[in-house]
């Protein structure tokens, strides 16, 4: 059986990398998807253990005193991590993982799974359009996009790391470029025949 593979997709949010995420997700069943661990609120549209396990912050830490977590970060005053169970759930059964994590996340997979993992950086086209997209999704109100704008610069350095970049400029090009490095890495099947 094969080891299975972790497809780390990171970006600035607002980049789109969570809508590229979903696209992959419809278009291959067989992709899994990593469930991470945060203390922030649930936002409207979000299932519980679907989405992310949403977790008080004295639940969390006790998760990282039990070794629970491959690695976590404090992002906009909230924790969040991958759980050691999604990947060794993907791992063990030989299956393709697909992580939607921050960029310091992203390189802490690819520190402890050199060999199993993929890291694929989304840019946006411009940080004005960043701001825009953020503005435009209207889950965070104006303190908060400020907020997440402030770790832009160092998102956009850190993606220098990654394996590859790909810029979220026009959606259908950016997904069908990410299909592309991921169906190069992994053979998975398709619903559609296009
Ligand atoms: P992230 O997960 O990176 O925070 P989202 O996937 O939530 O970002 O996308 C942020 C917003 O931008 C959403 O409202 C989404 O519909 C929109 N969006 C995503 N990609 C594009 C694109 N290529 N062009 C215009 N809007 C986009
Ligand atoms: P959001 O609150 O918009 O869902 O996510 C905020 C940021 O946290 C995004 O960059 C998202 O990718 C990142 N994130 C989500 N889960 C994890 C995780 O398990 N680990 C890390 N390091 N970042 C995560």
């Amino acid at each position: 059986m094969n080891r299975g593979k972790l497809i780390v997709v990171s970006a600035p949010s607002g980049a789109g990398k969570t809508t590229i995420v979903k696209a992959l997700l419809a278009k291959y069943p067989g992709l899994l998807f990593s469930v991470s661990a945060t203390t922030r609120s649930i936002r409207a549209g979000e299932v519980e253990g679907k989405d992310y396990f949403f977790l008080t912050r004295d639940d969390f830490e006790r998760k990282i005193e039990a070794g629970e977590l491959v690695e976590w970060e404090e992002i906009y005053g909230n924790l969040y991590g991958t759980l050691k169970s999604e990947v060794d759930r993907a791992l063990s059964q030989g299956r393709v993982m697909l992580f939607d994590i921050d960029v310091k996340g992203g390189l802490s997979i690819k520190r402890h799974y050199p060999d199993d993992s993929v890291l694929i950086f989304i840019k946006p086209p411009s940080v004005e359009v960043l701001r825009q997209r953020l503005l435009n999704r209207k889950t965070e109100d104006p303190t908060a996009v400020a907020q997440r704008m402030e770790r832009v610069a160092m998102e956009l350095e850190q993606g220098t790391k990654f394996d590859y970049q790909v810029v979220n400029d026009d959606l259908a090009t950016a997904i069908a470029e990410v299909e592309k490095i991921v169906t190069s890495h992994v053979h998975i099947e398709t619903t559609t025949t296009s």
